[in-house]
């Protein structure tokens, strides 16, 4: 080999010139075969920053580049040589930490324009960090091992430069780090990972104002159901399925991230008009649209898709999200759209609801909301039984805002629990005052979804029981059949717990939520209310007919009893007596009373209707 003597011993240049003479001298020659010895690399540059001394192990790392290494020659040379060989850089550092008077810094280094960088780039920033001295940084080699590299000056002109293997160390440490960034279940990066790269697609675009991207957020329809039925094997099998199917539609530069749940999220660059997203969309869709095969089952994924576009205008990965989370929204709610991007009509909307989202919170803590009470009534005998409480904002009967639009906004910013326990601890308190005019009355609370699976409703139901002295029966629950269909089995515990402390649970808008025979037995209601859309339909359709009827002799049969709601005329209240419901609600008898009309009823204990 052409530079084997080089493996063989440590070279040195005229040691004595470079070694103290005194008495302290701790023998240039003698230091040297332990230099050889170890296994780190170790290249001694001169006051003039020439080659003095380097060992063989620094020999074994250049591998063929070694036949750079003359004694005599400057670093720079080197540099320029190695460079030029590309044998020895694999990856430059970006940073590097410096030590100075025993603290350490990190500092930037100038980047190159791509990752490897050309000739020239590496060798600014190889000499760049030469500068730095003392300094520390990590490199990944041309042969695929991990060095730290140590920089130190030598007291009285010169430097040492120690690389010590780390690939294991590293291998260890980037395992760890996929560990922490990867979403098992798919192996896809997650959420934070998600993030960082949003982070950094969004600095390149700082720096090419040309560049363009976008963000899709990619969420898989009723994902829980598809557990609860299938099983949470096959469901992940699922997630990873759509995880695959999903790589295979965006580019290796692109980014597909497992962010939670069913929902995925892609960077995609280059994305930078509404036909390309539109067209994004459509091949996502049909990359998803196969059934997937698990277990010879055929499972069938329907996604909606939220897309939002970036370039160096927007300020966070956050916004953005944000923003791809508004469209999906938008995309959810329109009945037969799959995919919306996010536009300026949906950023006036959202500034509208995060201003709502302020004024809610307000209105809450300042108790600024009220509750209607809309009477329930017996149908064969006209005698109130209850009352159901629906939520007001505003005062003295002035409604600020519409409750289906307020309550919607407060069930995505999570402002439903605080309003839900305020809408629970009033009625608890005004109904307290009633029952001395019929202790038989009931209130019944709506409750949403989060409130059952987030937040331990049982314990503020009883917090309400025990404050206001209220006998267990006087407080019923209502929930809506599309919450339970969305969280099966967290509302079963929750009700669970609720029934266990004597509450009433009524299930309510029943026909809507495409619940299972299965889920209405496993649960334990005690009330049905069936929904307004059947009963307003009653008189055009033989089908609503039908519908009532079979619902309420079902119903009867697994021992509830059944409300019809939204009754406004008498051919309704007759349709529904016949059907047999029990109890009826609506515009014919009363809309929400406000709390001291709600009082004298309840102390006539009927009402009269034409
Ligand atoms: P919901 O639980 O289905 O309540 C019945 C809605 O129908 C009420 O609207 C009521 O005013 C209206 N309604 C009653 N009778 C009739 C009728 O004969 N005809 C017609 N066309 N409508 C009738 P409201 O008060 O606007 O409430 C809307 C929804 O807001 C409620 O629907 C419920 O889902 C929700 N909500 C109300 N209060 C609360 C609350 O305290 N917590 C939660 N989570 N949701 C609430
Ligand atoms: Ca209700
Ligand atoms: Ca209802």
């Amino acid at each position: 080999m052409a530079h084997s003597d080089k493996s063989s011993r440590v070279k040195t240049q005229d040691v004595s010139e470079s070694q103290d003479s005194g008495k302290h001298r701790r023998g240039a020659a003698s230091i040297l075969p332990a230099l050889d010895s170890l296994s780190d690399a170790i290249l001694v540059l001169d006051a003039n920053d020439r080659i003095s001394h380097y060992n063989s192990a620094l020999v074994t790392l250049y591998g063929d580049a070694a036949c750079h290494l003359d004694l005599g020659k400057s670093f720079e040379e080197l540099v320029n040589a190695l460079a030029a060989s590309r044998q020895r850089y694999g990856q430059l550092p970006e940073s590097a930490e410096i030590l100075r008077e025993g603290t350490r810094q990190r500092i930037a280094l100038p980047m190159p324009h791509d990752q490897t960088g050309t000739q020239s780039d590496l060798t600014v920033r190889r000499m760049a960090l030469h500068a730095i001295a003392p300094c520390d940084y990590e490199e990944l080699s041309a042969h695929g091992k991990w060095l730290h590299v140590s920089t130190r000056l030598v007291p009285g002109g010169g430097k040492t430069i120690v690389h010590s293997d780390i690939t294991h160390w590293k291998a260890r440490e980037l395992q760890l780090e996929h560990t922490v960034l990867h979403d098992p279940s798919t192996g896809l990066p997650n959420r934070t990972l998600f993030m960082d790269r949003l982070a950094q697609e969004l600095r390149r675009c700082a720096r090419d104002r040309d560049r363009t991207f976008g963000i899709t957020l990619i969420e898989i329809d009723r994902i829980r159901m598809i557990s609860e039925e299938l099983g949470h094997e096959r469901a992940t099998a699922v997630l990873a399925a759509v995880a695959r199917r999903l790589e295979g539609v965006v580019r290796p530069s692109d980014t597909v991230g497992h962010l939670d749940g069913g929902t995925f999220g892609c960077v995609i660059e280059d994305l930078s008009s509404h036909e390309d997203a539109t067209d994004f969309a459509a091949r996502v869709e049909a990359a998803l649209s196969p059934p997937i095969q698990i277990d010879g089952l055929d499972i069938e994924v329907k996604v909606g898709m939220g897309i939002a576009l970036g370039n160096r205008t927007v300020a966070t990965g956050g916004d953005l999200v944000r923003d791809a989370m508004t469209a999906l929204a938008r995309a959810k709610d329109e009945p037969g759209m799959r995919a919306a991007i996010f536009d300026d009509v949906m950023r006036s909307t959202a500034q509208t609801r995060y201003q709502m989202d302020a004024q809610l919170r307000q209105a809450i803590r300042r108790k600024e909301l009220r509750l209607a009470y809309q009477p329930i009534i017996d149908i064969e005998t006209f005698r109130l039984v209850g009352f159901e409480g629906l939520v007001r904002w505003g005062q003295d009967g002035l409604d600020a805002v519409e409750p289906e639009i307020f309550i919607k906004v407060a069930e995505d910013s999570n402002l439903i629990v605080p309003l839900g326990r305020l809408a629970l601890d009033m009625a608890a308190k005004e109904l307290s005052s009633w029952l001395q005019h019929d202790p038989s009355l009931f209130v019944t609370v709506n409750v949403s979804a989060r409130q059952l699976g987030e937040h331990d409703l049982a314990r503020d139901l009883k917090s309400a029981i025990d404050t206001y002295d209220l006998p267990r029966e006087a407080l019923h629950l209502e929930i809506t059949e599309s919450t339970v269909v969305e969280y099966p089995e967290k509302v079963a515990e929750a009700l669970a717990d609720i029934k266990r402390l004597g509450v009433r649970i009524c299930i309510d808008d029943f026909g809507t939520g495409y619940s299972s025979l299965h889920l209405l037995q496993a649960m334990p209601y005690d009330v049905l209310k069936i929904d307004r859309s059947f009963i307003s339909t009653l008189d055009t359709s033989p089908r609503s007919r039908v519908i009532v009827e079979t619902i309420t002799e079902m119903a009867h049969r697994m021992g509830m009893r059944v409300v019809a709601e939204g009754i406004e005329r008498h051919d309704q209240l007759a349709m529904i007596r016949k059907a047999g419901c029990d109890y009826a609600q609506g515009f014919l008898f009363a809309p929400g009373l406000e709390a001291a009309d709600a009082e004298n009823l309840a102390a006539a204990g009927r009402l009269n209707i034409g």
